[in-house]
């Protein structure tokens, strides 16, 4: 079969042969019917150099992936060969407390995951390929009824790693609040989607691009900001002055976190989600008091079956561009260029 592989650092993703994937015993392959294109993938291909990840190329790409259960191996029983799944990302090791309540994003003991830290796409095989190895059932999710494979799958990631950033400061987002959400691409859009249908709070917007503000304002922003060097002050005035009390940073370089620590309030959160490479120094005299800087990662598996129902019910929409697995090479061309809306959608 075809796959699109990371053949090494610092090099472009290739279209390779490979062998078509068979089930051991506790496996699933499934047939992809949707595979993400995650900005994650242009940092591995132009970012690292090889010691900063316990894992390295080749493997084929793809991190955030669904598609329907192809064959089985022994011993798999939770699903059904033909039935609609997304893959849960993040794979842990299963056994340890973490990953026995499903925060397998953040595993104990990632030495007895499948690979540490890493997962289909991230260091093994990914989606984007006809066919992907998954090596546990755990880690696939029943997709609801009315939600396609090709739109489920950004939901894995584009989808989970927002909720699961906005999910942990749910209770903070009353009404007469404020939260700013910082770069608009595939996760970033979908984060003011997901604030706007679980929130009473006033959501502020920041890209830029202003292509992005205007499709953040169709996805629930109420007020949408340039990132510029005047984007702090919009910000304050914004929110009255008083400072947001979250600020989302879905881009995470120097200059998303320094104005997210410039603009939340006393007693505000800021989480950083993007991995830009960005870097702040904390004073005590010069951060609010009782602000939180915090990194996000990915999400849990119960987390991707509350996005997935937030798809079924249409209360969430990823605008996504579909690409041939031929053309998965210039949808990430076009992502590094910053010209597509949402997210690219690979469909082999
Ligand atoms: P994307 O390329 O689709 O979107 C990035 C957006 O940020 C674009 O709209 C761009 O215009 C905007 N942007 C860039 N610089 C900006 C700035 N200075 N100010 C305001 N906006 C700016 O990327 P994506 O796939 O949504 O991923 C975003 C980041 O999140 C990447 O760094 C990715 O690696 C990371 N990520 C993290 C996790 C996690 O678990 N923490 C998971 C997935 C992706
Ligand atoms: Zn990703
Ligand atoms: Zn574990």
């Amino acid at each position: 079969m075809r796959a699109l592989q990371l053949p090494d650092w610092k090099s472009d993703p290739k279209l390779v042969e490979v062998d078509q994937p068979e089930p051991g015993p506790g496996e699933v392959v499934v047939k992809i019917g949707g595979s993400g294109a995650c900005h994650s993938d242009l940092h591995l291909m132009h970012d690292f150099e090889g010691e900063e990840l316990p894992w390295s190329p080749p493997f084929t790409l793809g991190h955030e992936n669904a598609g329907w259960v192809d064959t089985v191996g022994d011993g798999v029983s939770a699903v059904e060969v033909g039935q609609a799944v997304a893959v849960y990302g993040p794979w842990g090791c299963g056994r340890c407390p973490r990953c026995r309540v499903g925060v397998e994003n953040y595993c104990e003991n990632p030495e007895a995951a499948p690979i540490p830290g890493g997962g289909g796409g991230l260091g093994l095989d990914g989606g984007m390929a006809e066919f992907m190895l998954v090596p546990h059932e755990r880690l696939l999710v029943p997709l609801p009824d009315g939600l396609e494979p090709a739109v489920a799958a950004p939901l894995s990631d584009a989808g989970l790693t927002p909720y699961h950033a906005i999910r942990r400061s749910l209770p903070r987002l009353l009404p007469n609040t404020h939260t700013v959400a910082i770069g608009l691409g595939g996760l970033g859009h979908v984060g003011v989607q997901m604030l706007s249908a679980m929130s009473a709070t006033t959501i502020i917007a920041v890209d830029l691009k202003e292509e992005a503000l205007a499709g953040a304002e169709a996805d629930g922003a109420h007020v949408t900001i340039l990132s510029d060097d005047g984007a702090a002050e919009e910000i304050m005035t914004a929110t009255g002055g008083k400072g947001a009390d979250l600020v989302l940073d879905f881009v995470g370089a120097d200059p998303t976190i320094g104005l997210a620590m410039s603009v939340v309030r006393p007693m505000g959160e800021v989480t950083v989600v993007g991995i830009g490479g960005g870097t702040f120094e904390w004073a005590f005299m010069g951060v609010p008091y009782e602000s939180s800087l915090a990194n996000t990662y990915w999400g849990t598996r119960p987390e991707l079956i509350e996005v997935l129902n937030l798809g079924a019910r249409g209360l969430i929409r990823p605008r996504t561009t579909t690409f041939s697995l031929d053309d998965a090479v210039g949808a990430y061309e076009q992502l590094d260029a910053g010209d597509l809306d949402g997210r690219a959608v690979i469909v082999p």
